[in-house]
């Protein structure tokens, strides 16, 4: 990435890639509709508004860009007199140089949202899965969803368990009557 654009170039830049139709949460849709899982889109009544919801598993997907969502960028507190963060760049989100505060800002602030987007599902109960654009490229694709579904699978058994009544009794069984065929 360059810096030879304008922070306003840039966004309307990174927006129009957003909203093309070869975006990443367009890769993760088509795998799980051919692998037989049916969803929602952006569930409004699903806090965090997930961009993939599989009620079944109660399970919220975020397919998240690497950029705009700081993928393994973490922010810490230098602790000089302006407490600006200390930001280290990762392979996937290269912090621009030039408006660097305006960029570290705006990529805190949405990584503090996800954080608090998460939480609040996880408080209702819900799984949230995060699936991140550079784990989705053509080599990586198959692997990243296979784990995905491996998570799905998990949550479905979590959500069966905390469904399921108390143990089975024996005791309780010799007490019903047995059943038989009627005799003709
Ligand atoms: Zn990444």
């Amino acid at each position: 990435m360059t810096d030879t654009m304008t922070a306003e170039q840039r966004h309307r830049c990174m927006s129009h890639i957003k909203g093309s139709g070869t975006k990443p949460e367009m890769k993760v849709r088509r795998w799980l509709w051919n692998h037989g899982y049916r969803y929602r889109l952006n569930v409004r009544s699903v806090p965090g508004k997930p961009d993939i919801v599989l009620r079944a598993y109660r399970t919220a997907i975020f397919v998240n860009g690497c950029f705009w969502h700081g993928h393994n960028v973490r922010m810490r507190e230098c602790g000089n007199a302006l407490m600006r963060e200390c930001v280290e760049n990762s392979a996937c989100c290269k912090i621009p140089s030039t408006n660097r505060e305006f960029w570290v800002n705006k990529i805190r602030r949405n990584q503090e949202r996800d954080q608090q987007n998460y939480n609040i599902l996880y408080k209702n109960g819900w799984h949230v899965i995060v699936i991140w654009e550079c784990q989705l490229t053509v080599s990586k694709i198959e692997h990243t969803m296979h784990e995905v579904e491996v998570l799905l699978e998990e949550n479905m058994l979590a959500l069966y368990k905390k469904h399921t009544p108390l143990p089975y009794s024996y005791d309780e069984e010799s007490t019903l009557p047995m059943a038989a065929e009627e005799s003709v």
